[in-house]
């Protein structure tokens, strides 16, 4: 966590800029925790409706809820490292550039694929073809997994977006 309006308090940082700041870093902070909680709910019950094999297009508008709250995560993580680095250029220049170099790795590297296809590491099963890559986007016919290589090795290593940009960088 980063400051929080305790911290700012304690800290007698000063300016009304800082405690703007600082209350921004705290609603973003709680935001993301509650996006993480959201998105693990919806795939706790994803996996449960996948058990009793329900509807086909209401595990396709499950997942499609998945992608919109891991997409507005990551867009707010971006923003909280962002505002801690106000002040330091330096830290969003170095963070893009980890950015693109991250988005340029490749499944290769991570997966090993047979004409684009590959056993998915992220449900049981041995089918060599359950999980494919196209245009650098992942997607698992029998689990629903979807995303591109920044989701991938967050949901296979359990981190976050920024962790994830960290290790790929
Ligand atoms: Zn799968």
């Amino acid at each position: 966590m980063g400051i929080t309006i305790e911290d700012f308090y304690c800290l007698e940082l000063g300016t009304d800029a800082d405690y703007a700041k600082a209350r921004r870093i705290d609603w973003s902070e709680c935001e993301a925790i509650e996006l993480r909680a959201l998105v693990d709910a919806h795939k706790l019950i994803y996996r449960q409706e996948q058990e009793q094999d329900s509807n086909y297009v209401d595990r396709y508008v499950l997942n499609e809820i998945i992608v919109m709250y891991q997409e507005n995560l990551r867009r707010i993580e971006i923003e909280t490292y962002f505002l801690k680095a106000k002040g330091n250029p330096d830290r969003r220049i170095e963070f893009n550039a980890k950015l693109s170099q991250a988005k340029n790795r490749r499944f290769s590297e991570f997966i090993q694929l047979k004409k684009g296809r590959a056993v998915c590491p992220f449900h049981d099963g041995d089918n060599p073809s359950a999980f494919s890559v196209k245009n650098e986007r992942g997607k698992c016919f029998v689990c629903d997994w979807s995303g591109d290589i920044i989701s991938f090795v967050q949901q296979k290593h359990g981190l976050s977006f920024m962790d994830a940009v960290e290790k790929l960088g």
